[in-house]
């Protein structure tokens, strides 16, 4: 089994990650799971799956599980399923928004309902949720926010341009929120992976992996694990003077 490092301070911690059905957003539950936390899985499809995965944090340590069900496309159902969980169960410290769509289409082609919809998710979504939680981020005590940008958020990408610009909104968004509510202790980063080894980079063809591995200096995709690592670091008091950042998690394909 792996291992993870240890953030003593995520014990019992109240942590929404959203996406969490599968990818990276599952990787970064099943971490948070070995810190003890209490985990808040937002999903939209496929609740017996989700049954599943509860028992499976829960046997890898997570001190409760709790399932909320909406699609981020409906944020008014959203508001009243966390406004819910918050008042009812307990108020929400940590926020993972890490559900994100992409649909790659050459700007000559590019639909319009398509960068709507990728904005609306990527980037509406995420906002909604901070806006949502930053009352009771307010009453706790060392609430945080992780924002699960891209790297093409910051190098583009031909037949991207929807996703980067979502991706790019986001990290602008992370540091207002930032500066914001720094003087309440509220912090929040982001983070922007290169390519990491989930069913969105599945998609790809062995020719295209073969190309991408060649123009990475680690010579490989990043696990999802690595980055579940990085996450659960800006969530504990390990990161607590770091705020506004963006973290490239990409094997130095920046560089
Ligand atoms: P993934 O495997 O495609 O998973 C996406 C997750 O988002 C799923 O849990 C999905 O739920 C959820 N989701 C999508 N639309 C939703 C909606 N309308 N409402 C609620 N949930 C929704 O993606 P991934 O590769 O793990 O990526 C996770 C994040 O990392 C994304 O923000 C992505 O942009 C970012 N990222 C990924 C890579 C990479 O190489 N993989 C690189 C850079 C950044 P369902 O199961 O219901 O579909």
């Amino acid at each position: 089994m792996k291992t993870y490092s240890t953030f003593s301070d995520l014990e019992n911690k109240v942590i929404l990650i959203t996406g969490a059905s599968r990818g990276i957003g599952r990787e970064i539950a099943k971490h948070l799971a070995t810190q003890k936390s209490h985990l808040v899985l937002n999903y939209r499809s496929n609740p017996k799956s989700m049954e599943n995965l509860k028992k499976e944090l829960i046997d890898l340590g997570a001190s409760d599980v709790d399932l909320l069900n909406f699609d981020l496309i409906d944020l008014d159902k959203a508001k009243d399923v966390i406004n819910d969980f918050c008042k009812n169960k307990k108020p929400i410290e940590g926020l993972v928004n890490n559900a994100g769509i992409s649909k790659d289409s050459l700007i000559l082609r590019n639909k319009v309902e398509d960068t709507k919809n990728i904005l609306d998710i990527n980037l509406t979504a995420p906002i909604a949720l901070m806006s949502i939680l930053s009352r009771y981020f307010l009453k706790v005590e060392a609430p945080s926010v992780v924002n699960v940008s891209s790297i093409v958020g910051l190098m583009g990408n031909p037949s991207q341009t929807n996703y980067s610009a979502s991706k790019a909104g986001l990290i602008g968004a992370t540091k207002s929120f930032a500066k914001e509510l720094a003087p309440k202790n509220v912090r929040c980063n982001a983070i922007c992976p290169g390519f990491i080894a989930t069913e969105m980079t599945d998609a790809l063809s062995d020719e295209a992996k073969q190309r991408y591995h060649q123009s990475i200096p680690l010579g490989r995709f990043g696990s999802s694990s690595e980055v579940a690592e990085l996450v659960s670091f800006l969530l504990s008091r390990s990161s607590s003077y770091i705020t506004g950042e963006t973290f490239k998690i990409d094997g130095g394909l920046y560089i």
